[in-house]
């Protein structure tokens, strides 16, 4: 066979979308290492490894499952293992994740009913509160931890706090962009099934996800009528067990994940979490130094969401940035499209690398209007970006 350089094509951008994200170069090693048969003694030793850490970042006792599907598969699996036929589903809609959840649900046979948010709110949870007083039958509520497309919060844990009264309810959680980038323990906050994503806060390639339910919720996987086979985790439950997953294992991202894991978890999460919210809260402060607003009004910390200056297309600072600087970063979808950009504060992401972000962004601002009437200076603007780093 010929050799080609596939790579000649590959210019280092730098990756700060809302995933996926800037991979850190030990995890790149782990992706290049050469191939190894998932059925040996050696792999199945970094398959428990990674299983064992994976609960510590849950903070769940239960079982802790591997996908190779994206995150949107991981969220169908929560589906199909707890959900029966005529079920009633409550869906917090806030953005375009809680409408493909809520399409799912249907798809699968379920009676959803839709909680509407506006886009850029977070949930009141007395608004659930009161449908489950109402509908006590109810069997699943699904919400996002973090609404990706409006770079949202929700209070998880005051939900939490609510379903778990509902004996016959199970609260699932998106934690696509939440879960490995702020506290989210699975256990303490009552959610009873939670997934993750590799391209988002567990700053992998795309394609695996990551997902648990709780004890009250295997009492429904047992049972559930809604047909399954590949996304059956009774079965990969088994598998796991003896050290093995169920079908071919996703060798090369597992052994980046139990890679990934460690940077995660050393020194501890919170040091993890720490440096996230430190991106977000500079993001945030220095992008409304320019003029830009914050999208929304309970911001994640995984993402920021901005709301562009007047006169500007957020579509077009996204793809300038992109063209002339090599930064990507995202604009906004639907009733957000060219109105907001989203900056993503996960993967390997260096200090100077936010500056220089947030200097280009600027750039592009000037490039695109010459006339823009900036409120504050580039030369201000570095230096209260030079001087929020020593405060941080
Ligand atoms: C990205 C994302 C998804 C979808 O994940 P895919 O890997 O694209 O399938 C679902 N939910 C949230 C909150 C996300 O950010």
């Amino acid at each position: 066979m010929q050799e080609t350089n596939h790579n000649k094509s590959a210019k280092q951008d730098l990756v700060l979308a809302p995933g996926p994200v800037n991979l850190h170069p030990s995890v790149q090693t782990a992706l290049a290492l050469p191939m190894i048969h998932h059925r040996t003694p050696e792999f199945d030793l970094i398959l428990r490894e990674a299983l064992a850490k994976l609960k510590k970042v849950f903070q769940t006792d239960q079982p802790v499952f591997i996908s190779t599907s994206t995150g949107s598969g991981g969220m169908e699996c929560l589906l199909v293992n707890t959900l029966s036929k005529g079920d009633l589903v409550l869906c917090i809609e806030s953005g375009k994740f809680g409408e493909r959840w809520k399409e799912m649900a249907q798809t699968y046979g379920a009676e959803v009913h839709t909680l509407k948010v506006n886009w850029g709110e977070a949930v009141n949870p007395n608004d659930v509160h009161e449908f489950l007083k109402k509908n006590p039958r109810t069997s699943l509520v699904l919400c996002q931890a973090c609404e990706t497309s409006t770079g949202t919060s929700h209070p998880i844990e005051a939900l939490g706090k609510i379903i778990q009264q509902f004996k016959d309810t199970l609260f699932l959680v998106d934690g696509i962009t939440a879960l490995g980038a702020e506290p989210l323990p699975m256990k303490d906050w009552f959610i009873d099934g939670l997934v993750g994503g590799s391209q988002k806060a567990f700053m992998l390639p795309t394609g695996m996800s990551l997902l648990s339910f709780s004890e009250k919720a295997w009492k429904k996987v047992l049972v559930a009528d809604t047909p399954r086979y590949y996304f059956d985790v009774r079965r990969e439950l088994k598998a796991n067990q003896k050290g093995e997953t169920f079908f071919s294992s996703n060798v090369t991202l597992i052994r980046a994940l139990n890679v990934v894991l460690d940077l995660i978890l050393k020194p501890d999460l919170s040091g993890h979490f720490a440096e996230i919210k430190q991106r977000g809260d500079f993001a945030r402060d220095i992008a409304q130094l320019m003029g830009f607003t914050l999208f929304s009004k309970a911001p994640a910390r995984a993402l920021t969401a901005l709301t562009v200056p007047d006169g500007f297309d957020s579509q077009k600072i996204r793809l300038q940035l992109e063209k002339n600087h090599h930064i990507t970063i995202m604009g906004g979808q639907d009733q957000a499209q060219g109105k907001i950009l989203r900056i993503g504060h996960m993967g390997y992401i260096q200090w100077p690398q936010m500056i220089d972000l947030m200097e280009k962004i600027y750039l592009t601002m000037t490039e695109i209007n010459p006339s823009w009437k900036a409120p504050i200076t580039l030369t201000e603007l570095q230096k209260k970006m030079r001087e929020y780093k020593t405060h941080g």
